[in-house]
């Protein structure tokens, strides 16, 4: 397999994400290739000026990089609210926008959700559905509501590439485990040729599985090349 970065940002050109660069929130961060959905993983997202990164995006890129290098389509959706299901959020959303003295007070969009995401935040998803976050609360409807709820959830846009080798933290890709016996890492093609590590087509997500790897597989290569 061709070796390419993994562990790595992600790329989009959302211009309305980027508008949230420098935020970090807990999310869900799913990745569709060519429209089916490969993972979820939920973690600290962080937003860029770039994309997208953190750990939960570390995660998925391995998947998202290799279909870029194959220009598939790929596509990320966000969920900025994961411990609520869309009819939760749209309770919470009522209550706010038509409970007490929200609407005498003539609060804007922005207002009305403030405390629910990063204000960054929020005013991008209200963008994102085609709404001002400085409009006033006093239009809005049911239907309204209920898209709003549903684009807390589901922030999506197209990604369009990855940090390189200098920035990812893993390779994946390299020497195919089947021409190496996994005894003693020597290659089954050439005598006395030993792999370990990043070099075998081996990678794991994070927390400590890479490093494991090439302890592992180094301390059996070098075992058996003395023998
Ligand atoms: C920023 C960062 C954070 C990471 N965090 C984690 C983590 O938290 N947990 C985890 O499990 N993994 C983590 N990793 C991944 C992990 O460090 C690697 O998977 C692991 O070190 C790979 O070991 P390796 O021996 O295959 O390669 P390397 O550690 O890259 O070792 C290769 C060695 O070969 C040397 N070398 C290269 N070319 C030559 C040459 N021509 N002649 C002689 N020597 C040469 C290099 O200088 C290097 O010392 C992280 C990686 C990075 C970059």
């Amino acid at each position: 397999m061709e070796p390419l970065p993994a562990l790595t940002s992600l790329h989009c050109n959302s211009k309305l994400l980027k508008q949230a660069s420098g935020v970090r929130c807990d999310g869900i961060v799913r990745l569709f290739i060519e429209k089916e959905e490969k993972e979820a993983v939920r973690g600290e997202i962080q937003i860029t000026d770039y994309g997208i990164s953190g750990i939960p995006v570390f995660q998925v890129s391995r998947h998202a990089v290799r279909a870029l290098s194959q220009n598939q389509k790929v596509f990320c959706s966000l969920d900025f609210l994961p411990d609520y299901t869309e009819k939760d959020i749209f309770v919470l959303l009522r209550k706010k926008f038509f409970e007490g003295n929200a609407l005498e007070d003539k609060l804007s969009l922005e207002d009305a959700v403030s405390g629910m995401v990063h204000k960054k935040l929020s005013g991008v998803v209200l963008k994102d559905i085609g709404y001002s976050p400085a409009d006033g609360i006093s239009s809005m409807k049911d239907k309204d509501l209920q898209k709003l709820s549903r684009a807390f959830k589901n922030f999506s846009f197209e990604l369009t590439g990855y940090h390189s080798f200098d920035y990812g933290q893993v390779c994946q890709g390299g020497v195919d485990v089947r021409e190496i016996n996994a005894e003693t890492m020597e290659s089954k093609l050439v005598k006395g040729l030993y792999f370990a590590g990043e070099l075998v087509d081996v990678d794991g997500i994070c927390g400590g599985y890479n490093l494991q790897w090439a302890w592992s597989s180094g301390y059996k290569a070098g075992k058996a090349a003395i023998q």
